[in-house]
């Protein structure tokens, strides 16, 4: 991994061949121009105002509103909100959310940090840990004296996704870290207590908030939790954050810009279809880039099994033959940016984000740029 840096090979991929937009990251992702665009139409009777008051506590209520929809929350379950993206909702969660003892499948760096996060919290059991190979994820089973099962919808850094269940323990939480999934990935919401991400993925916004849709069992547990003598920073408090969203508030200021293109996003996509339309976008980007890759000699799904191989971020191994480095390099040169995979797996592969946002048609554009590439290297 410490080769020296290679000067990027000169290849200039034609016009015509390149797609309309360039942002292929998997967070942040491509936000849209248009909705940047309104935001600005938003210049002075929105942003630079006041968060207790109405302009913003209604964009606050356009977004959980949205959401709810989005997500088909079942009866009871609420959308709350507050500062510091999914990392500071592990450290919520910590406080909050696990009673005791927790269970996480860890198959990726995302449910790797909030499992050690975990291990680390002198007021918690130390936490059972299921691990499975790179590229996989390990089954959902019960284990005895658990209260909170964790696991992520979408692992970001491998592209496994895992469709939320539940184990057979009726008494504990599931919490599902759905930050790179929450509006691509068709789920079952009854499946999970609290669905948790921030707005910089799949929901094409920026970064800094948490989101969550909690279940009445999720909001019991809070509660009980916050009147036991359990210490909690307040800004990781969960029932002030849960006061504070039914207002349609948080507790304390939030990035008004990206509230309001996370509103504007979800309306967009509850505007077309909702989830099936969205998640429907993805599915299609996904069908166009897996086949190609079953198609080319130079490129191979990373994720084998089908059912857990990602529909919102693509994890792509390269023969040896073409050094995906240089591939990212030479695509980065041609405004095709943020494709490389994901550094600690170590791999020759590409990372590429397929969310809602994303046109499909671009997706398919950017299969024929690779191709020109692969030729091009080859
Ligand atoms: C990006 C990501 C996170 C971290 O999100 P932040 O908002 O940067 O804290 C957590 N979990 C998953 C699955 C992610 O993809």
């Amino acid at each position: 991994m410490n080769a020296p840096a290679q000067s990027t090979p000169d290849i200039t991929i034609p016009a015509d061949l390149l797609p309309s937009d360039g942002r292929f990251g998997s967070g942040p992702t491509k936000v849209r121009p248009d909705i940047v665009r309104s935001l600005a139409d938003h210049a002075t009777d929105y942003l630079g105002t006041s968060p207790r008051q109405l302009p913003v506590q209604l964009m606050v209520a356009e977004l959980r509103n949205g959401l709810a929809e989005l997500l088909r929350a079942p009866d009871g379950y609420e959308i709350i909100l507050g500062n510091g993206g999914s990392t500071a909702f592990w450290d919520c969660a910590t406080f909050g959310l696990i009673e005791n003892r927790s269970h996480h499948l860890a198959f990726g760096e995302f449910g790797g940090k909030f499992a050690s996060g975990v291990a680390a919290a002198p007021h918690l059991a130390e936490p059972s840990v299921a691990e499975s190979e790179p590229g996989t994820h390990p089954p959902l089973e019960a284990v005895d004296g658990v209260d909170a099962y964790c696991y992520t919808h979408n692992e970001t850094s491998t592209g496994v996704m895992f469709d939320p269940a539940r184990p057979d323990d009726p008494d504990a939480l599931v919490l599902v870290d759905a930050t790179s999934a929450a509006g691509g990935l068709h789920f079952d919401a009854s499946a999970t207590d609290v669905y948790y991400f921030a707005p910089q993925k799949a929901l094409a916004a920026d970064g800094g908030l948490w989101i969550a849709m909690v279940s009445p069992a999720a909001v019991e547990r809070i509660e009980r939790i916050a009147a036991s003598d359990r210490w909690c920073p307040p800004s990781l408090d969960l029932e002030i954050a849960l006061d504070n969203s039914r207002k349609d508030q948080t507790y304390n200021t939030p990035a008004l810009a990206t509230v309001f293109l996370a509103a504007k996003t979800v309306g967009w996509f509850n505007d077309n279809g909702g989830l099936s339309w969205s998640a429907g976008r993805s599915a299609k980007s996904a069908e166009i880039l897996y086949g190609w890759a079953d198609a080319s000699d130079a490129a191979t799904p990373f994720v084998q099994i089908e059912e857990q191989r990602s529909k919102v971020v693509a994890t792509i191994d390269f023969d040896d033959a073409i050094d995906a480095d240089t591939l990212v390099a030479v695509l980065r040169a041609n405004g095709i940016v943020d494709t490389n995979g994901y550094r600690k797996l170590g791999r020759n592969q590409l990372r590429i984000g397929m969310f809602p946002a994303i046109e499909p048609a671009d997706t398919e554009a950017l299969t024929h740029c690779l191709d020109y590439c692969i030729a091009a290297l080859s």
